[in-house]
């Protein structure tokens, strides 16, 4: 297959395990790193690390600067109006459970939070909690047979007692964007707030949060082709200020007595302790280089490998893909085989894939399923890719049929 990515050759861990003779095919769970974010790694540590925010010394001064620099390039990557509605946290998962507490107060009882069917479990748990923590009502909106927000479900169950819609954007599981833009003026018209997780959206469409119009949305760097240990949390002016704050320590406070304290406001009231330095700078480097890419070809390439990649596998026998996946992934299962067997053979094969519940178990019990295989794409995937994928693919089945 012909299907080359132009910047294969960027990516030093995704060369490294081709030369071991890896195929790495789940992006979804975490994405392979360009060159530049181990050049801004080395470039910090080694001329010297300080803590930020903190030091009046060159090096706490320099730190300080590259890290406020990074907010700014987070900002500008999702289009917020200013980079003091970015608060870095260590993930989405994170940035969800700080949501989850910073808006307990906001949602009074008889109220109910909405969901959909296909949220990851980070983006289930910690509303699943709140609702149990202030006896809330936990809605979860049915997908239609593709894997998408069923809209007139949608428009059915949201209404005046709803306080919070957290949806995701493109599902880690079937590949599927929501109908955000949608989803999100019903929240609205209701006075509800809106949390958007983009875990997976974000790396496949750069977000532009003032368009989308949702009071949060959050995602994980290292996704992203970013470090791991960092996270954005975006909010709007007016829905950040409702936030409580939740974990307290250095740095977040505006004044301390024994007995009492007051919290600075968003970012840095939430933002308590040190934070990942190294990580945050060298994410803001990984955003601009990405920023610098022609998103048109990004496009092309991802669409083109994804089309290969859905007809490949619709042309074995037995298939089961689980929705209509749109992007970046899709996940099966195969009659008649066990996915932890198909899983274990493919790795013996050199073929990374993730297999199992994908953190999204509710929606693997709604489609009857133990589990199944997700292969998943990155900016570095090509043709060859998908070849040994599929040539693995047919050993495994011949050997288990
Ligand atoms: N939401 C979605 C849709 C995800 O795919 C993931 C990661 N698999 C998460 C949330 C959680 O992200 P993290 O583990 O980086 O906190």
């Amino acid at each position: 297959m012909a299907l080359i990515s132009p910047w294969r050759a960027d990516f030093p861990g995704i060369l490294a395990l081709e030369a071991e003779g890896q195929t790495y095919l789940d992006s979804a769970a975490t994405a392979q790193k360009p060159q530049v974010l181990l050049d801004a790694l080395l470039g910090y540590y080694a001329t010297g690390a300080a803590n930020v925010h903190r030091a009046q010394h060159l090096p706490g001064e320099r730190a300080t600067r590259a890290f406020e620099a990074s907010r700014q390039d987070a900002a500008q990557w999702l289009n917020a109006a200013s980079a003091e509605q970015i608060i870095f946290t260590r993930g989405t998962t994170e940035s969800l459970n700080l949501l989850a507490y910073g808006l307990e107060s906001q949602l009074p009882g008889d109220g109910q939070i909405v969901i959909s069917a296909a949220e990851h479990h980070a983006n289930l748990l910690p509303w699943q909690q709140l609702a149990r923590r202030r006896n809330l009502e936990l809605v979860v909106l049915p997908l239609d047979a593709n894997g998408s927000v069923d809209l007139e479900q949608a428009a059915a169950r949201i209404g005046p007692r709803t306080r919070l819609l957290a949806v995701t954007q493109l599902s880690n599981v079937l590949g599927r964007w929501q109908p955000l833009p949608q989803l999100l003026a019903m929240a609205r018209a209701q006075g509800a707030l809106s949390v958007v997780d983009g875990a997976q959206g974000a790396v496949h469409q750069r977000p532009d949060v003032q368009a989308l119009g949702c009071d949060f949305y959050v995602c994980s760097a290292h996704k992203l082709y970013g470090p791991d240990g960092v996270g954005l949390l975006y909010g709007r002016g007016a829905a950040l200020a409702r936030l409580q704050h939740w974990q307290f320590g250095g740095e977040m406070v505006q004044d301390a007595d024994y007995q009492q304290a007051s919290f600075r406001p968003a970012p840095l009231g939430f933002e308590a302790g040190t934070p990942a330095v190294s990580a945050v700078i060298a994410f803001g480097a990984v955003l601009r280089w990405l920023g610098a890419l022609d998103t048109n070809a990004v496009a092309a390439h991802e669409s083109a490998l994804h089309s290969a990649l859905l007809s490949g596998l619709q042309a074995r026998s037995g298939m089961r893909l689980l929705g209509a996946p749109q992007t970046a992934l899709a996940s099966f299962c195969i009659d008649g085989v066990h996915n932890a067997d198909l899983a274990h053979l493919l790795s013996e094969q050199g073929i990374a894939v993730r297999a199992g519940h994908h953190c999204a178990m509710p929606l693997m019990k709604q489609l009857g399923l133990g589990g199944a295989i997700r292969v998943s794409l990155g900016l570095y995937s090509d043709g060859d890719d998908l070849q040994r994928f599929f040539a693995a693919l047919d050993n495994a089945l011949e050997l288990l049929r």
